[in-house]
């Protein structure tokens, strides 16, 4: 009898949830296919706001520092690029939804040790998650292009370019990374040790093609991490995955928390590792501390 799509389903998350179950460092990394159900717009396919605005400059970082006055200018002013307004417009209403809560409690129960996100729109913090590296930045911090010194947004909304950084005298931006702009240091370094460590992948609504995150997928599968793709569309990660789930986050990752709940409550624990160790919590200090 042919299989039917709820049976597939059902198959594919059986077999994500066995992999997490024997894997002894999970990490996930997400991107915007997860945000997306926040109702925050992708930038690429047929809805993105580069299609419907056009792509931006893809040297914007370049641009930054070349004017970093005039730039902060335009923002007060709100002369922006249109799919920048319009992100920034729906970045402030989004909330979590039923995949990110159910990522944060996956890691409360031990079955998911950290996460890497693409997305900056901070809404992972809304839900408690603890060990989260976000390495395009987050939209609600500032960060000195010199000495990488973070604070927080808070309610200020800015009126006139931020005074120069106080510790280095550099010029102070969104800790968002732009285009051209080198992920910071600290923050590659942290997702780097991640991926090094991971045992399994999950790669989260990320088509998989935005550089230099999307090389550590590649990274994590040559260090002989399982990689577990849920994505409703094929990606260039695809081929490379052990188990391809075909459904959005928020759906997957609410069936695979009730899954692995289920299989934590019949094994009881899950195997010792090094996931609940010193060094995971010294990481997430000192992301957490940098980020504050
Ligand atoms: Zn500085």
């Amino acid at each position: 009898m042919p299989q039917t799509e709820p049976d597939l389903f059902r198959e594919q998350l059986a077999r994500a949830a066995a992999l997490m179950r024997k894997s002894r460092h999970v990490v996930a990394m997400t991107g915007a296919g997860m945000s997306v159900e926040s109702g925050i717009p992708t930038f690429r396919g047929a809805d993105g706001l580069w299609t419907r605005h056009g792509p931006p400059p893809m040297d914007g970082f370049k641009r930054f520092r070349e004017d970093p006055a005039g730039w902060w200018q335009r923002r007060v002013n709100r002369q922006m690029d249109a799919h920048m307004i319009e992100l920034r417009d729906a970045l402030v209403r989004a909330e979590p939804h039923a995949g990110h809560h159910a990522l944060a409690a996956l890691e409360r129960a031990g079955a998911v040790q950290h996460v890497i996100t693409q997305n900056i729109d901070g809404l992972d913090l809304k839900t408690g998650l603890t060990n989260l590296i976000e390495i395009h930045g987050n939209r609600s911090r500032l960060r000195c292009v010199g000495c990488g010194q973070r604070t927080s947004l808070g309610d200020f909304v800015p009126t006139e370019p931020p005074e120069p950084c106080a510790a280095c005298g550099d010029v102070i931006k969104f800790d968002t990374v732009m285009f051209g702009e080198p992920i910071p240091a600290d923050t590659m370094a942290a997702a780097r040790e991640q991926i090094d460590r991971a045992t399994c992948v999950l790669a989260i609504g990320t088509s998989a093609s935005v550089r230099p995150a999307s090389g550590l997928l590649w990274i994590a599968r040559s260090n002989g991490a399982a990689i577990i793709e849920i994505n409703p569309a094929e990606t260039k990660l695809t081929s490379i995955c052990d188990v391809v789930v075909r459904a959005r986050a928020g759906e997957a990752l609410s069936e695979l928390l009730e899954l692995v709940a289920q299989e934590k409550s019949v094994t009881g624990h899950r195997p010792p590792g090094p996931g609940s160790d010193v060094r995971s919590g010294a990481c997430a200090g000192t992301m957490n501390t940098n980020q504050s």
